[in-house]
């Protein structure tokens, strides 16, 4: 059957980028597990009626977000950024006593801690079971379960409607994506808010971020194309802001149609979308051919610090580092390791790869890290003083290959 698109239904879907045979990013293996990842397709395409970018193949979610190793608490930055999104939501609305916000896909309840000290009631639903283990041992009751429409009825049986419902990265890699839209319609209060971020599409094209296409991320979307989904549930954006984490974040907050007129500062940036010719294919065939120019230009640099028995170490091992490894053609010859803070892929693979995954503290430092985590570089780099002064160099792979 041929693919459809996920948001309008239509089958006028065209290729941009096909970025090959791919395991699924997350799947860290452990070295001493004897055990290959699957390759799926990983191919990112638009569809020409609505233009959504989305990517035309679905690994089931059981299999994705259940058991995964991703803690929001990990970094600094994240808590920030969450703490600058919870300012926003209590600066610009009010919370009555029983009011509650309900985050989906919360997991660890990072996002929920700046609101619970506040005072305002919370409820956090994540399907990842450690995650959710996490969030009840902090006290943020969390319901561990996928969000769809039937949950939404237990919800509100349960605990009422909510005032604000946030969800951070969640609505690009959703399967029951209309499910769980009609589940949102059917909690969000009267005067609430749905507050929903995601990776902005206009910003991921002009950082050439394809890194950021994995097959967690079913949908990319720009405002106009975020739009076009909401119509079909009689919600309209009235807020959108920018933020700079994951090299460009859109955080839009959305409401009951009719209820909150557009504000200014966001026609703005509707407008910039249509000047910018993000309602052009144009824009997506130039993005492809940059990101095949940017393949080469780090194969070549890769094979020239190989020749010079330079020594490249892998620094993080985020999801978004195994569409970069597969899509440039690296392996254990050309990067010998990844190393990480994060204890759950320690003594792992790279998904789909001989790359081992090692504890950042029992390695030495080599003569080039490639930044992997690349929009979490600046609180990286800060952290190590001590390899930039003995001369360790950072090769940047994005919005430009270069070294630091
Ligand atoms: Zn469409």
């Amino acid at each position: 059957m041929a693919f459809k698109c996920r948001v309008c239904d239509s089958d006028k879907i065209s290729q941009i980028l096909d970025l090959g045979l791919q395991p699924w990013g997350n799947d860290f293996i452990q070295i001493s597990e004897n055990r290959k990842s699957e390759l799926y397709p990983l191919n990112f395409v638009i569809c020409k009626d609505c233009m959504t970018c989305q990517i035309d193949f679905t690994i089931p979610k059981e299999k994705m977000f259940v058991n995964h190793s991703y803690m929001s608490g990990t970094t600094k930055t994240l808590k920030n950024h969450f703490q600058k999104i919870g300012e926003d939501i209590t600066n610009l609305y009010e919370f009555k006593n029983e009011d509650y916000i309900m985050d989906i896909g919360g997991n660890d309840g990072t996002f929920l801690e700046y609101f619970k000290s506040k005072n305002i009631k919370v409820l956090n639903i994540d399907s990842g079971l450690q995650q959710a283990k996490e969030s009840n041992k902090k006290d943020i009751k969390c319901i561990a379960d996928f969000f769809n429409e039937e949950l939404s009825n237990q919800i509100l049986n349960n605990y009422g409607k909510a005032k604000v419902i946030h969800g951070s990265g969640i609505f690009f890699h959703l399967e029951e994506l209309k499910s769980v839209f009609r589940g949102v319609k059917n909690l969000l209060s009267e005067d609430g808010v749905l507050v929903a971020e995601f990776i902005y599409l206009p910003g991921m094209i002009k950082n050439l971020a394809f890194d950021q296409i994995y097959h967690e991320h079913l949908l990319y979307y720009s405002l106009h194309s975020f739009q076009k989904l909401l119509d079909q549930f009689d919600l309209n954006i009235h807020f959108a802001k920018m933020l700079p984490i994951h090299g460009g974040s859109c955080v839009a907050h959305i409401s009951h149609k009719n209820n909150l007129d557009l504000e200014s500062s966001t026609k703005k940036l509707f407008n910039a979308e249509i000047n910018d010719g993000f309602l052009n294919f144009n824009v997506y065939e130039d993005f492809a051919k940059k990101v095949s120019k940017a393949k080469k230009e780090m194969t070549n640099l890769i094979k020239m610090l190989n020749t010079n028995n330079k020594k490249i170490y892998a620094l993080g091992a985020p999801v978004k580092g195994t569409t970069l490894i597969h899509y440039m053609e690296l392996d254990e010859t050309k990067l010998k390791c990844a190393v990480e803070i994060n204890k759950h892929k320690f003594n792992t693979y790279y998904p789909g790869t001989k790359i081992p995954v090692l504890n950042q503290a029992d390695v030495e430092d080599p003569d080039y890290y490639l930044f992997l985590s690349w929009n979490f570089k600046d609180e990286i780099i800060s952290k190590m003083t001590n390899y930039v002064e003995k001369g360790g160099k950072f090769i940047i792979p994005f919005p430009k290959v270069e070294i630091i």
